[in-house]
């Protein structure tokens, strides 16, 4: 009997005992000399949280150390006065000539006060709008010569400076004549401020033995952690902001070294897990593969190749299937589940909601129809006498394959001899929760499928921990679906389109990227251009348009309320569904043709790709309409031209990469993503294959992190813990 409890829990792969050299690291910043609990309160809002044992939200040293200036002050420049260029930051020494207190202006304004300077080089007005009087006459005394530090500008071919950052005597110029970091901020902290603090927490940095093996340099001349977090700190030129910089790309290394290797951990300790040996004995796929309207693509097949030699294997089996949208993912769980079957052995499949639940449960039912398998459906709409059954049956071993949402798992159902778990679309769960999955007595096969095309780098710091299977072609019979981008000042065309599809009994999804967010002053204005698409906006609207044949979903929606309005989607009673990106996900509407994404611009392409995936699925040829706004950036209408020109999931991935970065890449909700804080995932894609390769090949050698290296490198992995 197999008990599966799969809520979350604290596991981890790293000793929980922390190196005393990270004491100070990981204490609160409140240790640093000078900085005290309102600092400490401030700095709370601009880094995480700290955990410290007082419970405090105060952040740590280290958060402290790993915010990196964003920008540089230089205020080394000078020159002659009369040479002085436009909107730089400069440096002059001048003596003050005459003070101009604003008269009243007219209409009751201010103007500036002002004060002349000079030096033999030409002249400058210093100006102040609503200045303190005493302050100006006491740091610009008449005759007195001083250091004035600011932006240039002109004005009537004048040289003049508002404001100036730096007013002081000619002895400190020194301390003026600087590169200043500056650094991201919050109420109540300035960058010179941050810079002191990060100056004196740096001072008592320990040392740490080289965690990076000499001989496989991430890349020539990598200075060492200490020397590479000082500089980060210290730019003295642009190019030390950038990520290409030494100091950066070492700090990035060692985070995707520990992501990697901390991944790769996970990865091993699954592998020495045992699992059923399941080998089959083609009896029921070979019915299967017999009865099938088509045969499975040589992609299929190879994957195919890949489950079954992990099922096999006596190892138990942490297999990562991606594989584009329509690329045909359920039948290859079908035949792995079979499998299983052949050894009478029990199947899981896990999906995201009750209604992909009921589809995929219906699609299965009818394949093994005729096979002589029981499959069943556990989700927490089934209740009563027939849960009190299914259960029942799952627990005696009569249903073979169950499919079901999570609440499969988050009770304690009892399996006869479960030794495959499949879990779709699920790029909603993180590696802690993957691990919470697996950290169970039981240890069945597990296969993740995944319909979000990402590219490598990112496929390696969310899904490391897995072995991956790549399911690139796609059944050739697809229909192709018409993409076409428009603005959204083309609104009533549309409304004419939907009317003439709704006419023949077609259904069309209409999605808005926001749902109705907050109570605003007054009603929101019932117009194309309304800044926020709210969904139920356009779910009143429509239905005056088009009367009942509309339906809502959105996410806010209780689960049982929205899988109520799909199943009236797909069965017709509405054909117009008005909807946020809940429908994203591994819905299957068939005879669904159009997909309307409103402002399509503020999506990541991936996300408009799946949505796009929506329809194309029955027989009748189908089109994704992209609406952008008419505010929509030139960048951002040549990204949909992306959309609109290719359906290679992977591809578009990659662009949408490129243009945004990882952290958007999937939309903020869903992104498994970890938060890395040097590493640029495009900038630094080449360091990343080569922190996991670093990493793979060190614990073959290195298992247990035994070796001076390997302390080093656990260091590593807890500094970043
Ligand atoms: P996804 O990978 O998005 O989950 P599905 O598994 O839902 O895709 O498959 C989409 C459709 O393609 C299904 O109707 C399925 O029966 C069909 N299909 C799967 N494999 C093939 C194939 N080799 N040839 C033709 N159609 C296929
Ligand atoms: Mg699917």
């Amino acid at each position: 009997m197999v008990n599966i409890d799969c809520r979350p829990e604290e596991t981890s792969p790293v000793a929980e005992m922390r190196d005393e050299s990270l004491f100070f690291l990981f204490s609160s910043v409140t240790r640093i000399k000078g900085l005290g609990a309102a600092t400490g309160q401030a700095l709370a809002r601009l880094l995480p949280a700290g955990t410290s044992a007082s419970g405090s939200n105060v952040p740590i040293v280290r958060d402290l150390l790993f915010h990196l200036p964003v920008n540089l002050i230089d205020r080394r420049f000078t020159c002659p006065l009369s040479e002085a260029p436009d909107g730089v930051i400069a440096t002059f020494i001048v003596e003050v000539d005459s003070h101009h207190p604003p008269s009243a202006g007219y209409r009751g304004g201010k103007r500036p006060y002002k004060v002349e300077c000079s030096n033999d080089s030409g002249t400058i007005t210093l100006i102040f709008y609503h200045a303190h009087t005493d302050y100006i006459k006491q740091s610009l005394p008449l005759g007195s010569t001083r250091v004035i530090s600011g932006r240039t500008e002109h004005f009537d071919h004048r040289l003049q400076m508002s404001h100036p950052d730096i007013i002081t005597t000619v002895d400190k110029i020194q301390n003026v004549q600087t590169q200043e970091p500056v650094y991201p901020l919050t109420i109540g902290l300035t960058s010179k401020r941050i810079g002191k603090y990060v100056a004196t927490a740096l001072e008592k940095l320990p040392d740490f033995p080289e965690w990076i093996d000499a001989s496989f340099p991430p890349f020539p001349d990598f200075p060492d952690w200490k020397s590479a977090l000082r500089k980060a700190h210290h730019p003295e030129t642009a190019e030390d902001l950038m990520p290409v910089s030494a100091a950066r790309k070492r700090l990035a290394y060692d985070e995707m070294l520990a992501n990697q290797l901390y991944l790769a951990i996970l990865r091993r300790n699954m592998q020495r897990q045992a699992s059923v040996v399941i080998k089959g004995n083609g009896t029921l796929s070979g019915k299967l593969s017999a009865s099938l309207p088509f045969t499975l693509t040589q992609g299929q097949l190879d994957v195919l190749k890949e489950i079954y030699a992990d099922m096999e294997s006596g190892r138990r089996m942490g297999r990562l299937l991606q594989g584009d949208v329509g690329s045909g993912k359920t039948i290859v769980a079908l035949f792995a589940m079979l499998r299983a079957a052949e050894q009478s052995l029990q199947s899981a499949l896990m999906v995201p909601t009750e209604i992909i639940a009921q589809q995929h449960y219906e699609t299965l039912t009818k394949l093994t129809a005729g096979l002589g398998i029981k499959v069943g459906l556990l989700t927490g709409s089934v209740k009563g006498k027939a849960r009190q059954a299914v259960l029942e049956e799952i627990a005696n071993g009569t249903i073979t394959i169950v499919v079901g949402t999570h609440a499969l798992f988050q009770e304690h159902v009892i399996f006869s001899q479960l030794a495959l778990v499949v879990i779709d679309e699920q790029h909603r769960f993180g590696v802690a929760q993957r691990m919470a999955l697996t950290a169970k007595g039981n240890t069945p096969h597990l296969l993740h499928m995944t319909a979000t095309p990402i590219p490598r780098s990112l496929t390696m710091t969310m899904y490391g921990d897995m072995d991956c299977s790549l399911l690139k072609e796609k059944p050739a019979e697809r229909l192709k679906i018409t993409t076409r981008v428009i603005p959204l000042s083309r609104y009533e065309d549309m409304m004419d389109r939907m009317k003439e599809v709704l006419g023949k009994g077609e259904k069309i999804y209409w999605i808005c990227p926001l749902i109705e967010e907050k109570e605003t002053e007054g009603e929101l204005e019932l117009t194309p251009d309304n800044d926020i698409a709210a969904a139920e906006t356009r779910f009143t609207e429509f239905k005056t348009r088009f009367g009942g044949i509309v339906g809502l979903v959105h996410g806010r929606m209780k689960n049982d309320q929205r899988d109520g309005e799909m199943k009236r989607f797909a069965s017709g009673e509405t054909r117009l569904l008005v909807a946020t990106t809940v429908v994203e996900v591994g819905v299957d509407v068939r005879d669904a043709t159009i997909i309307i994404i409103e402002k399509a611009e503020r999506f990541g392409l991936s996300q408009l790709h799946q949505l796009r995936g929506r329809v194309g699925r029955g027989s009748k040829p189908s089109s994704c309409v992209l609406l952008y706004s008419d505010r929509a950036s030139e960048v951002s209408r040549s990204r949909l031209a992306t959309l609109r020109d290719s359906d290679d999931g992977f591809m578009i991935a990659e662009a949408d990469l490129q243009i945004r970065g990882g952290g958007d890449l999937l939309g903020s909700r869903q992104s498994g993503l970890p938060r890395f804080i040097f590493t640029h995932l495009i900038e630094h894609r080449q360091l990343l294959e080569q922190a996991r390769q670093d990493a793979t090949e060190f614990l073959k050698k290195d298992p247990e992190l035994h070796s001076a290296r390997g302390k080093a490198l656990s260091t590593l992995m807890q500094l970043f813990g």
